[in-house]
């Protein structure tokens, strides 16, 4: 008889997503004709930038062609992509990332959690609480943690708390962490990171021999010309570091599918007989084996992201975003309200008003405003108390959504 991977079944089934659309479903049906607004999602709304259809379309024509047609490409992604993402993500802001370093990938989602496949059962895992909940699954799917408690933390993670409190800054791990997964401009508070912050860090991982895995997807959104947007800006992060980027929130890319992970050559982990092997090989190998690349069409829609015209739009598409932002934090503000995030990055992560927990304040929204946000406990136990807003929506959308979350 078949086995399945038994570490699915202590995944706590799909609770925050799942149970939001259970609500609005329920809502909707009891209030048929009533229009809801929906800034839950952390999907982009905007179209694609007019520099990144071109670049697709005259792509697609060129595969109708003999001489332009493109078959299997390199597993690791076109050498003009990868140059043109080390040159100008990198290179220009002053950090020694290489082409080759680059493996283009159609998604973070996948490489955060692929990543898994080169590091070992062992690694004592430290994640923030709240958190993107794929670090987490995806360490529970590969066994590299043990059940789940009664208030939804796995055992044997450790949990870094980022809260009001704390300025939504987490401690350095107490135990000793072997691999810390950091996500900064944050999803879901919004918190962004100064560099003395990533340099604390680095240090933490050298110090430890540990591995940093660093989800910088919505770089973009920093405001503050001297906020970091990678972690290479930090003196020895090279030696301690794995960071995810990606064209989905940046260029409109959730449906169209381009990311990249960089892997810094020199990059070592420690094998079963105490050797230290270059993770960059492991990866290349991996990805060798497991992924053919992204399609050539959707590689050079990509590339348009770094032309002069590209990249124009996506400044006015993250501009138009983050206006969103600082309209919601400003209207939310004046009512009242204790909020945080929105300056660097598309969320607000809003206190909930006295008396309501999370899911208190999620039906208050909907009910009274017709309004559908995130519940800030779905991210994790230390969310409880406070509740997402995503920027991502039009404008028109927005504004009601704020007349009606105001005039309660
Ligand atoms: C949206 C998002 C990503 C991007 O994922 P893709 O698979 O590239 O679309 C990565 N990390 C976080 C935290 C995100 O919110």
């Amino acid at each position: 008889m078949v086995q399945i991977n038994s570490n699915y079944l202590k995944l706590k089934a799909g609770y925050l997503f799942p149970e939001i659309a259970r609500r609005v479903k329920a809502f909707s049906d009891d209030h048929p004709g009533i229009d809801l607004i929906r800034l839950g999602i952390g999907d982009v709304t905007e179209p694609l930038p007019r520099a990144c259809c071109e670049a697709m379309k005259a792509a697609i024509d060129a595969m109708g062609t003999s001489e332009g047609f493109h078959g299997y490409g390199p597993e690791q992604g076109y050498s003009w992509l990868r140059e043109a993402i080390a040159k100008q993500d990198f290179q220009n802001r002053g950090c020694k990332v290489s082409a080759e370093e680059i493996f283009i990938s159609d998604g973070s989602k996948c490489d955060s959690s692929n990543i898994l496949d080169i590091l070992g059962e062992g690694n004592r895992i430290a994640v923030t609480d709240p958190v993107y909940p794929v670090y987490v699954d995806s360490n529970v799917m590969a066994g590299r943690t043990g059940n789940a408690a009664e208030n939804g933390c796995y055992e044997s993670l450790t949990y870094l708390p980022i809260n009001a409190t704390n300025n939504f800054e987490a401690q350095l791990p107490k135990e000793a962490a072997d691999l810390i997964y950091l996500c900064f401009p944050n999803n879901p508070t919004g918190a962004v990171a100064s560099k003395s912050q990533l340099e604390r860090w680095v240090k933490y991982a050298r110090e430890h021999n540990a591995l940093i895995l660093f989800d910088a997807a919505y770089e973009a959104f920093i405001q503050d010309p001297h906020l970091p947007h990678s972690i290479y800006e930090i003196e020895g992060a090279r030696e301690c570091a794995i960071e995810f980027r990606s064209f989905s929130k940046n260029a409109g890319f959730t449906g169209t599918r381009c990311a990249f992970t960089v892997v810094p050559k020199g990059l070592t982990g420690k094998a079963a007989d105490g050797k230290q092997v270059e993770l960059w090989q492991l990866w290349n190998r991996r990805q060798s084996t497991k992924f053919n690349g992204v399609n050539y069409v959707v590689q050079r829609g990509a590339e348009a992201v770094y032309s002069p015209e590209g990249q124009a739009q996506t400044k006015a598409l993250v501009s138009f975003y983050m206006e969103n932002a600082a309209i919601i934090r400003s209207e939310l503000m004046t009512a009242g309200f204790t909020v945080y995030g929105g300056e660097h990055a598309p969320y607000v992560w809003i206190k909930t008003p006295e008396g309501l927990d999370s899911w208190g304040f999620f039906d208050h929204l909907l009910e009274q405003a017709f309004v559908v946000g995130t519940p800030g406990s779905g991210f994790g136990a230390a969310g409880e108390g406070y509740f997402r807003l995503s920027a991502f929506n039009s404008r028109v959308n927005v504004q009601s959504a704020m007349t009606r979350i105001t005039s309660l």
